[in-house]
């Protein structure tokens, strides 16, 4: 090229990404196993058993030193076979073990489901997909018709081979709703929107401090003082656990919309629906002053802010721009009995009943489903686990974190980890030194965790109300019955041995 000639090398680093010539990966995940053991040195200082930095924060150094470093680039390297994956195991599992300080034996779905952190193939099918929901929600981007294309069907469907993100998003989309994804459009120029104009200053009074009343006047003061002749249009949204809904109001003009939208969809996303829904009636109306009223604060900080990337957002600030009546808004608190916005909550309610005529979602609405449904999975998995064959499955019914793992001393977080686990020190390290299982010198039974906690004679200070046969109901989370296992250890010296 341009009389060069082009050198022909087996492999080749673009954007941090290296590609080898049958497109294996082989070689980068080799290096990126290699600089991320490399970055794990720092959690290997900061995390003894007795003295570290708390587990909280080395699973927060984990992730954004390393695991971000792990999810650069995935939903490319992520075509390489299962066999290459594996190598990179390794390095998360060395992190969690030193993030929580459990012992070296400790199998690797115990830490996983103790610590609530999936393994990296879950983390890699969340990050492919949130990448698919990405493409969709940008318009016109090269890669919907290049990528995301689902080609060569037949070929994938009847071989071992890995499937092109294209057909991972056809065959997703029963579970993810992909194509109900909102848009964003290319955004008009900001200096052609109008900047809104939103009356907050009813939020400057604690609602827990301020009585009811004292509300409704300072608010009937403000609309007789300030908007007497604007229309008012009150606005509400409503979710439970199947629908979610919103509504407007225009109570002078007997005026009531209801609107059901996505059950995925969040209370932001329907407060901020009605807020649209209310400028393009004002459009209806031909009105030439307009006040509408909500008490969604976050909605109209939203709004306010004219760099917001969310996309409808960035609608209800082009459509208030192109209006040409005056409209404001007003912040008013909820439930202190203003009469108007009580009857937008009521119909609010109402619409959830209604069908669903709006079925976009935002990138994050979407992207919480994918997560969801993937750590439903794990979890899933993880309850198809015998009790018998995993010490911690018989405490732990699921794989979201328990409150109780994070202690204020490192050494209890550690020996309350090796306890769940069942794996310690004076139950395991026998393994590493090649020799038999060891046994109480006094019971002459196979020392466990359980032998220690409820079987052994051996202990004092077995406390009344200590009493408990089943380990997890010691170990359960529970704050009482763990403060009383790590005190029954402690008044034994047991907890250095663990
Ligand atoms: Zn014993």
């Amino acid at each position: 090229m341009y009389d060069t000639r082009i050198e022909v090398v087996d492999n080749f680093k673009f954007l941090g990404l290296t590609f080898d010539k049958k497109m294996t990966w082989k070689t980068h995940l080799k290096n990126l196993k290699q600089s991320c053991l490399s970055r794990s040195r720092i959690l290997k200082i900061l995390s003894k058993k007795a003295w570290a930095a708390d587990r909280k924060m080395l699973i927060r150094i984990y992730k954004s030193l390393i695991r971000s470093k792990l999810d650069y680039g995935c939903p490319v390297y992520n075509s390489a076979s299962s066999n290459s994956l594996q190598i990179l195991n390794p390095v998360q599992n060395l992190c969690l073990r030193l993030a929580t300080g459990a012992f070296r034996s400790s199998p690797v779905v115990s830490l996983e489901a103790e610590t609530g952190e999936p393994n990296l193939d879950i983390r890699r099918k969340i990050l492919s997909s949130n990448y698919i929901a990405k493409t969709l929600s940008i318009e016109n981007h090269p890669n919907i018709m290049r990528t995301l294309n689902p080609l060569y069907v037949r070929k994938y469907e009847n071989s071992n081979m890995k499937p092109t993100i294209g057909i991972q998003k056809k065959n997703l989309e029963n579970n993810i709703p992909f194509n109900d994804t909102l848009v964003k459009t290319v955004p008009k120029e900001p200096w052609l929107l109008k900047q809104p104009k939103c009356d907050l200053s009813l939020s400057s009074y604690k609602k827990e401090n301020v009585p009811a009343q004292l509300f409704q006047n300072e608010f009937k003061i403000k609309l007789t003082e300030n908007f007497q002749s604007h229309i008012k249009i009150y606005t509400d949204g409503s979710k439970n656990e199947q629908a979610v809904g919103c509504a407007l109001t225009i109570p002078e003009k007997n005026i009531v919309k209801r609107f059901g939208l996505n059950k995925n969809a969040s209370i932001f996303h329907a407060e901020l629906f009605a807020l649209l829904q209310s400028l393009l009636t004002i459009k209806e109306l031909g009105a030439c002053n307009a006040l509408i009223i909500t008490d969604s604060l976050s909605c109209l900080q939203a709004i306010m802010n004219m760099f917001h990337e969310n996309p409808l957002v960035k609608r209800v600030q082009e459509e208030l721009s192109s209006i040409e009546s005056f409209v404001e808004f007003l912040w008013c608190p909820s439930h202190v009995g203003i009469a108007g916005n009580e009857v937008a909550d009521e119909e609010a309610k109402q619409a959830l009943n209604i069908d669903v005529n709006h079925h976009e979602l935002f990138l994050d609405e979407i992207k919480t489903i994918i997560k969801k449904k993937y750590l439903e999975e794990w979890n899933t998995k993880w309850v198809n686990i015998s009790p018998n064959e995993n010490k911690l499955r018989k405490i732990k019914n699921s794989v979201y974190p328990w409150k109780t793992s994070n202690r204020k001393s490192r050494l209890d977080e550690v020996c309350l980890m090796r306890m769940r686990v069942g794996h310690s020190k004076i139950t395991h390290s026998h393994l590493f030194r090649r020799e038999d299982r060891p046994l109480c010198d006094k019971c002459q039974e196979p020392m466990t965790i359980e032998h220690i906690l409820i079987y052994c004679r051996n202990m004092r200070f077995r406390s009344p109300s200590f009493p408990s046969t089943s380990i997890s109901d010691i170990l359960k989370d529970n704050e009482e019955s763990i403060k009383e296992a790590l005190q029954f250890l402690k008044r034994n010296n047991y907890l250095k041995n663990l």
